[in-house]
């Protein structure tokens, strides 16, 4: 059989994703292989089509252990011979799937990460005839990622020692450079071996709201869009179950799903969704992942997440099927101090904390940008995209303004104050502000004191903010965010870069000194 026949005979498709063909191509020919695909992009069929034309068991790594059953019994409901173990099994089912893989009864075998770290499995791995190792959410083992999990760092250790010397296929939907490079170092991938489809998704329109009462504009819109099945995600439970509220006195079908509730209500509410008998769904992070609904029409973020690959993954549940599909983030700064605070609070070492400081900066300059958002965020994963032609930004048709010399005076501020101030106290120096900090640390006597009186302090943050998304400015320190220029910021000082921002024209708009 072809890679084409399993497509046709076991899945019922008749034509590969873009990528697909080539992954399995070179799984087949023995090549470790890096796989990064956007959400919803047939990431399963590239080493579950390997696995069945291959002699011998494929071993999955996956962190998603409540999935597990439920892939588990779609891929025995096409008639493929699959298993799983992890922590939610008792000790004699785990030894009769383990006795069914070292039989050859199995052709797809799932583990929990965990268990790799487990005294004892290496014996276990050598009884059994492996010819592929799947690594599915890769981007795990990486530090830099969004969602590192020490376990996964056991793979390194492991892999050159099973006998027969399997290809691994690592898969993931979100990889910048940096984290790409750590997957493909730590699983022995040559980087020609990467294989990287398009990020872009033509049929979404991405949405950044800012400055308005998220509770109504949740309200309205899934009131408006009750005929269309959509997910509200919230970052705790207690908003949660809020929205989940407000949504249902206004009489919506409204379920909600966070980890806290009983495993038979986050069930039932899942099923509920995902057979249309609810309108909307409001849940934490924990609803979603490898939930494979098509229609889904909108995703609504009443936080933001904590970084960016988090927001495309979740977002990226809209419009699987292929039509026009929105993803639209409410934004406020409070979100993000929020995120901050987790992080600090956190018990992760400095090094992981940096990274999750870095992580949410990107979602910062995200809707601080007024590039088109989804190129943003594709050219963030290291790919080109034209501009979209859909999006807030995209569609923003307010006037251009030119802005260079009111960046001028922000970046030779941020020089006066020799880099080592954050946003706050830079905006404060520029309005000429009474603060006391600004007197106790002799700011006020900086040539730069006072020289942008005419707007007030929160829009000269804004404007830093601008900056910041549009790479003039930087913040090396993840930790301490103060304010240095780039050398794109560097070319504007001397003269030889213009800025330009759209702004809403206000009335009294001949005071601004830079007309
Ligand atoms: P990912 O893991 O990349 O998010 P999945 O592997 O879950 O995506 O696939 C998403 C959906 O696309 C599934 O319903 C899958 O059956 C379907 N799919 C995958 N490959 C194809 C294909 N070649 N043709 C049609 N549908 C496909
Ligand atoms: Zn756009």
């Amino acid at each position: 059989m072809t890679p084409q026949d399993v497509l046709e005979k076991y899945y019922g498709y008749n034509q590969f994703r873009p990528g697909q063909e080539k992954i399995i191509q070179q799984v087949l020919a023995g090549k470790n292989t890096l796989a990064i695909m956007p959400t919803g992009g047939g990431k399963s069929l590239c080493y579950q089509i390997p696995a069945l034309l291959l002699e011998g068991l494929t071993l999955v790594v996956s962190p998603l252990i409540s999935l597990m059953k439920d892939q588990v019994d779609a891929l025995q409901a096409s008639g493929i011979y699959a298993g799983f173990i992890n922590s939610s099994q008792d000790w004699s089912t785990t030894r009769s799937v383990l006795s069914d893989a070292a039989n050859g009864r199995l052709k797809l075998l799932y583990i929990a990460p965990e268990r790799l770290e487990q005294p004892g499995f290496m014996e276990q791995l050598q009884q059994l005839q492996i010819s592929l190792i799947a690594i599915d959410e890769a981007h795990c083992i990486s530090q830099w990622g969004h969602d590192f999990r020490k376990s996964y760092l056991a793979l390194s250790d492991i892999l050159p020692q099973i006998p027969s010397q399997p290809p691994v296929i690592a898969l993931t939907a979100t990889a910048t450079k940096q984290v790409a490079a750590d997957i493909m170092r730590r699983l022995f991938i040559p980087p020609a071996n990467e294989v990287k489809t398009g990020f872009a998704r033509p049929n979404l329109s991405f949405q950044v709201v800012k400055g308005q009462n998220k509770n109504e504009f949740i309200l309205d819109y899934v009131t408006a869009n009750q005929k269309t099945p959509g997910i509200v995600y919230a970052a705790t439970r207690k908003k949660v179950e809020q929205i989940g509220q407000m949504l249902q006195k206004a009489g919506i079908k409204a379920g909600i799903y966070h980890a806290g509730l009983p495993e038979e209500i986050r069930q039932r509410n899942q099923e509920d969704f995902l057979f249309d008998r609810l309108s909307v769904i409001v849940a934490t992070n924990a609803f979603g992942m490898g939930i494979d609904k098509s229609n889904v029409h909108y995703i609504i973020h009443a936080q933001a997440p904590g970084s960016l690959e988090a927001y495309y993954q979740e977002a990226g549940r809209a419009g699987r099927d292929g039509s026009p599909a929105e993803a639209i983030l409410l934004y406020s700064a409070q979100d993000m101090q929020i995120q901050r605070l987790f992080a600090e609070n956190s018990d992760a070492d400095q090094k992981h904390k940096d990274v999750i400081y870095t992580n949410i900066q990107s979602v910062v300059n995200y809707v601080n940008t007024q590039k088109c958002l989804q190129q943003f965020i594709v050219e963030y994963f290291g790919q080109d995209m034209e501009p979209c032609g859909q999006c807030t930004n995209c569609l923003d048709d307010r006037q251009t303004t030119d802005v260079t010399l009111l960046t001028q005076k922000i970046l030779s501020c941020v020089m006066r104050m020799h880099q080592r101030y954050g946003k706050k106290l830079v905006a404060q120096v520029l309005a000429g502000s009474k603060a006391k900090r600004i007197s106790e640390l002799q700011l006020n006597h900086l040539s730069t004191y006072g020289i942008i009186k005419e707007i007030k302090t929160p829009a000269i943050e804004e404007l830093i903010d601008y900056l910041t998304a549009s790479g003039y400015l930087t913040m090396p320190d993840p930790q301490y965010p103060t304010l240095h220029l780039t050398e794109l910021g560097a070319e504007v000082l001397r003269g030889h870069r213009k800025v330009s921002r759209k702004v809403t024209v206000v009335a009294k708009r001949s005071t601004m000194p830079e007309n």
